[in-house]
């Protein structure tokens, strides 16, 4: 194992690598939640690591490039079929878009069709590390059925706390993964809000191991989120060893973008690329924190009022600061995708790449033409758009906006008329 310590992101403070898994204690005192984040040795890393090694390591999963991440005991290490999902060269949208070149990074080719299961991965092995029994955590879906299908696969068991507004899809999904799951009621105008207190006592007084912030978020279990920074290493190697220009990720609390920005830091630490990818967040309209952060030019992401979603899995009250600091640091930005250009793009990804995401993975595309147009983003990059999950995984949007179908008559002209009336497609 290459880990060497836990140290806080805002303060420096440093923590042996133990079972602790809430935010900085020492900025805690000061009220302020800060995330806390694995170091490494990297030189360590180079020698034992380079490009020539891994070219040889065959793509079956996000282990090959376990020398980044906290686990230390290689047995205990789920291979899943997690990572090494395809980086797609998106040529008609780039094409829509008037754009250079753009790829879809398409995590739904993960155990439960999200980027939640390289947390789940990673975080389950740890967990396997401390002996722990039970996996616990907060989910509105994927993170949930990705904690439960790893738990399961480790053997261990999981209880999920939910709302009650969740898709059902996402619900029958979890129960089929092996989560006990337990939704607590919630108002929907509270979205984003979380029931703590029930976690909190599980993670405290019964020792349960949290895949999710368990006190406050967005500070989380520190070892887990390091699965998602492989998203960034595997950019660099499928783009032959260069950054793109621009990144562009569905976010919610943050954890996961502090984490993908770590992964392209990463390989130029290492030396495997030259320079690293301006990043930009997308969060829905009305429901941005990062948005709120960046417009007022502050340093602490303020806590904000969000409201209700279809893009589920992004829409949230607070998000970290690290993931703000990842904004500056890379010259980046976050844009805002309202529902209706959500909806919208997610059909576009689907009628022309043949991609079917989740509203909230769509957004990253739906953020473009605007990027664009305003000039953040130039016609001549090379940029990479991250759909996070399946729209599998809630069908109930699609399915309100589709054309109503019902069955025909078995005979031609009702072929023919039902084409023309219900597609316009017209063979008459
Ligand atoms: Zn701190």
């Amino acid at each position: 194992m290459f880990s060497t310590r836990l140290q806080c992101e805002t303060c420096g403070n440093e923590l042996e690598l133990g079972a602790y898994f809430g935010p900085c204690p020492n900025c805690l005192k000061r009220e302020i939640i800060s995330e806390i984040s694995v170091k490494y040795d990297y030189e360590a890393i180079k020698n034992v690591l380079s490009k020539e090694v891994l070219s040889k390591r065959s793509r079956i999963d996000l282990w090959r490039f376990g020398e980044f991440l906290p686990v230390e005991n290689q047995k205990n290490e789920l291979h899943l079929g997690d990572g090494c999902t395809p980086l797609i060269e998106a040529r008609s949208l780039a094409k829509e878009f008037g754009i250079k070149r753009l790829y879809i990074k398409d995590e739904s080719r993960n155990l439960t069709w999200s980027f939640k299961d390289r947390l789940a991965c990673v975080g389950v092995a740890r967990a396997l590390d401390f002996g722990t029994k039970m996996i616990t955590g907060l989910s509105t879906g994927n993170h949930g059925a990705a904690s439960a299908a790893h738990a399961s696969a480790a053997g261990l068991r999981s209880v999920i706390f939910t709302v009650p507004y969740i898709p059902k899809t996402m619900e029958i999904y979890m129960r089929m993964v092996g989560a006990m799951l337990v939704p607590i009621d919630l108002p929907e105008d509270k979205f984003g809000d979380y029931p703590y207190d029930i976690l909190r006592t599980c993670v405290e007084k019964l020792n349960w191991y949290p895949l999710t912030a368990y006190t406050v978020p967005p500070a989380t279990n520190a070892y887990a989120v390091e699965g998602y920074k492989t998203i960034g290493h595997e950019i660099c190697e499928d783009l032959n060893w260069k950054s793109p220009d621009f990144v562009l990720f569905p976010t919610g609390q943050g954890d996961g973008f502090s984490k993908y920005w770590k992964g392209f830091s990463e390989m130029v630490t290492v030396g495997f690329v030259e320079d690293s990818p301006k990043m930009i967040a997308v969060q829905p309209t009305g429901a941005s924190p990062l948005a709120e952060a960046v417009t007022h030019g502050l340093d602490v992401v303020p806590r904000i009022a969000a409201k209700s979603t279809v893009q589920f899995s992004t829409g949230v009250s607070s998000s970290s600061n690290e993931a703000l600091k990842a904004i500056k640091i890379s010259h980046g930005s976050v844009a805002t995708v309202s529902d209706e250009e959500a909806i919208s793009a997610q059909k576009n990804l689907g009628m022309k790449e043949g991609i079917f995401s989740e509203q909230s993975s769509a957004s990253s595309v739906a953020a473009l033409p605007s990027l664009i147009e305003k000039g953040i983003i130039d016609r001549d990059s090379t940029v990479v758009c991250v759909i996070t999950s399946s729209g599998l995984k809630d069908t109930s949007v699609p399915e309100n906006n589709l054309p109503h179908i019902s069955p025909i008559r078995n005979n031609w002209s009702s072929f023919v008329d039902f084409l023309k009336t219900t597609y316009q497609y017209d063979i008459s």
